[in-house]
């Protein structure tokens, strides 16, 4: 009776579950096939394809190829072990069920093929990069008999790449032997081929994603026992942690297809918990890499050095480079990032977190082996060149373009979209992101308003107290103390507005460091003589050595003392400094070594002449400080580098908020 009474409290607290919202959408979408509940680790889901017709008189003549590896194993292989030891437990104890039994078998048998590997790449794996190259193939003859037979592959330098692009290539040699390819991998090409998210967008995407699981969690710890046990009490006692083991089973669910099992092993848990995990998975994945609300404006710019090399290449070819296709082969990340950039209907689309996790079609979207194919069509009766873009082989649109014909799109449209797909202008926040309730100019709580907000770069304002300690402030004066002719212990008591004390240099690059994407602008300011100045910058340099600061992608400086910008220049090559005071040309300063300028926005209107001298030499240009709408608009429009405001959210407006 006492376990009938244990069982029957177990399986009300069961009834409570499912509260968490479900879109019938992706229900739907994950009841039609069921193995999509493992996202980025579902086989590729291969169905009949269709083609609409080229413009008349167009032929295909190249191809670039982005491919996700193929079907590989999971990491750690804990979770394999877990789910078979506790079963094999209950087998021994006679209270299997046959589920139960069936799920002992299964995850032994993967434990097994397992093997150890790490991401290794399952035949499947292979077989999928084989069959995708052979369609490619049958679907583009032309490409490949006709014209040129130069092929080139490059991968990831990650194993389960390469041997995708050998599966891949391989095929293509099998049906035409005479086929030119050249195969290739290294670091080199990982600059591109693997760039993901950065470190404040993963933070954004982990608080949305806890905030979210606050609201959907599944408390139905009861059914996998009933499934699995015909004693569920005693199924219970064997096991440390049920909502672990629950999720072993979902991970060992998740890669049953890479090694051919064909049976379903997300039956085992309640469609709630495969519900719940599934959204963690694909929705992460989509704030991190696509282009969300949350973080597009953030991710976009990093998947442009790979839309640029596929730009790039299709471009040589298109002026009479003799190449058939350029396939790269690499991973997720960089492929929702760069269907994203291309602005791709689907893994393309804008959405906030709610309609990402009610609509987007995660599996569908990124399943092992997942590819980006960009077909080019030309005729000789046009100079029009034309693409089509195939998202896992299905031609997609880009519905921010008008295509010329069903989804043909003009390559120079196509281009001007890309074009103007990254704003050129970065955002730098004047002393910090202060603006906002608790923040204050040059503010900690400002500092690291600006790095939690995405802002490129934060400035902040540095002077060198009487007893020679760097402190930051803007004004020359805090309270009733004149901040260069006072002692740290009086100046660092004050108080700022948000009720912080003044900080010094060092407290402030412990924040600084926190963060590696945004770029730490150190305004050093003048002071009454060079001896006192290279105190300065000397304290300075110290403090960023001693905060693992000291690198040209972490800072840059910039003063109105033409000889601390001097000195640097000289003394500090590869740094960018920018002198402020803007009376002197662009030419000038480069012909003292200065490589940036940061002026006012009038000088500019006086001089625009000079963004563009500036440019010629190679020097940065950045602008402070602009406020107001129309000066935003001007100063981008005049093409400055960086844009420094005392409103990164009406500058972010403006400069990024684009679909
Ligand atoms: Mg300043």
């Amino acid at each position: 009776m006492k376990r009938l009474l244990t069982f029957l409290a177990l399986f009300l607290a069961a009834l409570t579950a499912g509260a968490q919202q479900q879109s019938p959408e992706m229900v739907r979408f994950l009841k039609d096939f069921p193995q999509r509940a493992a996202f980025n680790t579902h086989s590729y889901e291969f169905h009949p394809l269709h083609d609409t017709p080229a413009p008349k008189g167009y032929e295909a003549f190249y191809i670039s190829h982005y491919g996700r590896h193929g079907s590989r194993s999971e990491w750690g292989g804990a979770a394999y072990a877990h789910v078979r030891d506790i079963l094999a437990k209950g087998k021994q104890m006679g209270i299997l069920t046959a589920k139960g039994d069936s799920l002992l078998r299964e995850s032994s048998f993967i434990y097994d093929s397992y093997n150890g590997m790490d991401g290794r790449l399952t035949p499947r794996g292979v077989r999928e990069h084989a069959r995708l190259a052979e369609r490619m193939y049958n679907r583009y003859p032309a490409v490949f008999k006709k014209g040129s037979k130069k092929i080139r592959a490059v991968s990831s330098t990650v194993p389960r790449c390469i041997v995708s692009m050998n599966g891949f290539t391989a095929r293509l040699s099998a049906i035409q032997p005479d086929l030119d390819i050249d195969l290739d991998t290294g670091e080199k090409y990982m600059e591109y081929i693997s760039k993901a998210e950065t470190e404040t967008i993963g933070r954004r995407t982990r608080e949305a994603m806890a905030a979210r699981r606050g609201r959907t969690a599944s408390t139905d710890t009861v059914t996998v026992l009933r499934n699995l046990f015909t004693d569920p009490v005693a199924g219970k006692a064997l096991i440390p942690n049920i909502n672990y083991f629950q999720y072993s089973i979902y991970a060992t669910a998740k890669v049953a297809e890479a090694f051919d099992i064909d049976d379903n092993l997300f039956r085992y848990l309640p469609f709630d918990v495969v519900y719940q995990y599934h959204e963690s998975n694909f929705l992460s994945a989509y704030l991190n890499q696509c282009n969300s609300e949350l973080n597009g404006d953030l991710r976009m710019p990093r998947a442009k050095d790979m839309a640029d090399v596929m730009i790039r290449q299709a471009d040589e070819v298109i002026a009479g480079k003799q190449r058939a296709a350029d396939l790269c082969f690499g991973h997720d990340w960089p492929y929702l990032g760069l269907a994203s950039y291309f602005g791709l209907e689907g893994i393309g689309d804008r959405l906030s977190v709610e309609d990402a996790a009610a609509h987007w079609m995660a599996s569908w979207n990124c399943p092992f082996a997942a590819n980006l194919q960009l077909v080019f069509y030309r005729s000789k009766r046009s100079a029009d060149i034309l693409v089509k873009f195939l998202v896992n082989e299905r031609e997609t649109l880009i519905p921010a373009l008008q295509p010329v014909q069903g989804p043909y799109y003009r390559w120079d449209d196509v281009k001007a979209f890309c074009e103007n797909r990254v704003p050129k202008t970065q955002i730098i926040a004047h002393r910090g992101w202060w603006n906002v309730p608790g923040a204050s100019q040059n503010s900690i709580a400002s500092l690291r308003n600006a790095q939690d907000g995405g802002c490129a770069g934060s400035e902040f304002d540095l002077h060198l107290t009487a007893d020679d300690v760097v402190v930051v402030n803007h004004d020359p004066t805090v309270g009733d103390f004149f901040i260069q002719q006072s002692a740290s212990s009086d100046i660092l008591a004050q108080r700022l507005s948000n009720g912080e004390t003044v900080s010094t240099l060092d407290e402030y690059l412990t924040q600084g460091e926190k963060s590696r994407d945004c770029l730490l602008v150190l305004e050093l300011k003048p002071h009454d003589n060079q001896e006192r100045e290279d105190i300065l910058i000397d304290k300075c340099i110290d403090a960023l050595k001693a905060h693992g600061l000291l690198r040209p992608d972490r800072i840059a400086f910039i003063s109105f003392s033409h000889y601390i910008c001097r000195r640097l220049a000289a003394e500090m090559p590869g740094y960018t400094v920018q002198y402020l005071e803007g009376d002197l040309s662009p030419a000038v300063l480069h012909a003292e070594g200065i490589n940036g300028i940061d002026y006012h926005f009038s000088v500019f209107d006086a001089h625009p002449e000079w963004v563009r001298e500036a440019h010629r030499l190679g020097m940065s240009v950045n602008v402070w400080t602009v406020d107001e709408a129309d000066d935003i608009r001007r100063m981008r429009d005049l093409g400055v580098d960086q844009i420094t405001t005392n409103d990164p959210a009406l500058t972010n407006e403006i400069l990024y908020r684009r679909k």
